[in-house]
């Protein structure tokens, strides 16, 4: 069994091209099938290699791996379709000689013209108006300049079958998908469609495995395959990712690219844990699975017929489940460069591991480190709206004067704990408000990791300090009033 994924060079790897590429390696994983990575880059405008060098970068940080691609080679090679024009070339004209392609001379004024419907929903067939051109017309095409296109002659009426092991069996008209379509464009750059069904035979594909908005496209694919006596792969056509609002997942609904996910510091396994179960679960619901049980229990009959959607805030779930459960060593080095970026990369490294032990249970992403680093190092902290909301209120002054008390006091100790008794005596507070109030004093914050141990970790000097100045501010803005 040989699959492959193809993704095309033209922007960063979107998260819906990352779970294609996930399954194929994950069913390649499965039954010890030979995983090809093959560029499709004939649309040479919008591909580049910048785009490629960043797809095959996030592939590998996810941890995907394949055995045929651009950057390895392989006996079925080259994997890039702009290195096979001439491969093409050859297939065309078997098409041109056998009669099963002709050239087509329409403008592009003349196609817009055979558009049915009207508006948005706005059909076009081909009316085959070239099909059958006289030596004559053709001169006279010629004379007036055109540069033709190539066509497929599709076949009337035949009933096209596409067997999928995620939908069925689909059949299709041949008189239905929009008439004799190109396969080489006027410019001799030939097209997806086309092509794509040559080299998944030529490279020994026997399993398609790729997003549903393909499935429309696979008919034609069929009877070029047919046409050029080549073998039809197996398919298996994943449902679509929606956003939460149904519609095709996009920008708008949140970050999209792998790179961001990256950045923003999501873990590949995670990763790659959501989207593999991203339309399928467990027998027992299970929803954290190691790759390697991925692999076991996934089928590609069982996914998903219908669209899933796209959790984001599940996906965060997922991401901080794995920031807790790795080893602490692990985990300390993801957090690193979000450590140095967040300019706090000189820390004492037992320092900063007593932070990362504390705070990663409140981490759903790396980059939430940031707050915690701020809040565990600086000497001084700003508090934030919910913070200050609750600083303001008119009963939290007697504790912050309580707090302040406190330090002064013979009993000052490093000790949440004594710091709230003694509060709670001299202010009369109690329960959530006395406790949030100290919260936001000492981190700034109204949710953190567990007080007693945040204050040992931010230390006397700093802890005194903070007292002192919210005090301070306090006390200031009360007497301004
Ligand atoms: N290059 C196509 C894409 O990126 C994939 C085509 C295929 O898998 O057949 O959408």
């Amino acid at each position: 069994m040989r699959v492959r994924f193809a993704p095309s060079p033209t922007g960063f790897l979107h998260i819906g091209n990352a779970r294609t590429a996930i399954i194929n390696y994950i069913i390649s994983q499965k039954t010890k099938a030979d995983m090809v990575l093959r560029i499709e880059d004939t649309d040479l405008e919008r591909s580049s290699g910048e785009s490629e060098a960043s797809i095959i970068r996030d592939l590998k940080w996810l941890g995907i791996t394949w055995s045929e691609g651009p950057d390895t080679g392989g006996r079925l090679g080259p994997y890039r379709q702009s290195e096979r024009f001439e491969i093409y070339s050859t297939y065309t004209l078997k098409l041109i000689e056998s009669g099963k392609a002709y050239f087509c001379y329409c403008t592009k004024n003349e196609l817009e013209h055979m558009k049915k419907g009207d508006g948005g929903s706005q059909q076009f067939e081909y009316n085959g108006r070239c099909r059958n051109l006289s030596d004559e017309e053709i001169r006279d095409f010629k004379d007036q300049g055109r540069k033709p296109t190539v066509r497929f002659r599709v076949p009337e009426n035949e009933s096209v079958i596409v067997r999928d092991h995620i939908k069925g069996d689909i059949v299709f008209n041949s008189s239905n998908i929009g008439g004799d379509f190109i396969v080489v464009r006027s410019d001799g750059v030939p097209v997806y469609n086309y092509i794509v069904i040559i080299d998944d035979a030529l490279m020994e594909i026997t399993h398609v495995i790729r997003g549903e908005d393909h499935l429309s496209n696979t008919p034609k694919q069929i009877l070029i395959a047919a046409a050029l006596g080549l073998p039809v792969p197996e398919y298996a056509h994943l449902s679509l990712v929606l956003g939460p609002d149904r519609s095709k997942l996009s920008k708008r609904h949140g970050i999209t690219s792998v790179d961001a996910y990256r950045s923003e510091g999501y873990l590949p396994e995670a990763l790659i844990n959501y989207l593999a179960m991203l339309g399928w679960s467990t027998e027992n619901g299970e929803e954290i699975l190691a790759i390697d049980d991925i692999v076991n229990s996934i089928e590609l009959a069982s996914l998903a017929k219908s669209a899933a959607i796209f959790d984001f805030q599940k996906l965060r779930w997922m991401n901080g489940n794995y920031i807790r459960s790795m080893p602490l060593d692990n985990v300390m080095e993801k957090f690193m460069p979000y450590i140095e970026k967040a300019g706090y990369g000189a820390t004492d490294t037992r320092r900063l591991r007593q932070i990362i032990d504390l705070v990663r249970g409140n981490c759903e992403v790396l980059s939430d480190i940031t707050c915690f680093l701020s809040m565990m190092l600086d000497k001084t902290i700003a508090p934030d709206t919910e913070a200050r909301a609750m600083l303001d209120e008119a009963d939290s002054m007697k504790i912050i004067e309580a707090a302040n008390e406190y330090i002064d006091s013979a009993e000052w100790n490093l000790s949440f704990k004594n710091l709230a008794d003694f509060a709670a005596q001299k202010s009369g507070a109690k329960g959530k408000k006395l406790f949030m109030t100290l919260r936001a004093i000492i981190t700034g914050r109204l949710k953190g990791p567990d007080m007693e141990a945040a204050t040992r970790l931010i230390g006397r000097e700093t802890v005194a300090e903070r007292i002192k100045s919210c005090c301070h501010k306090y006390r200031t803005r009360h007497e301004d009033q």
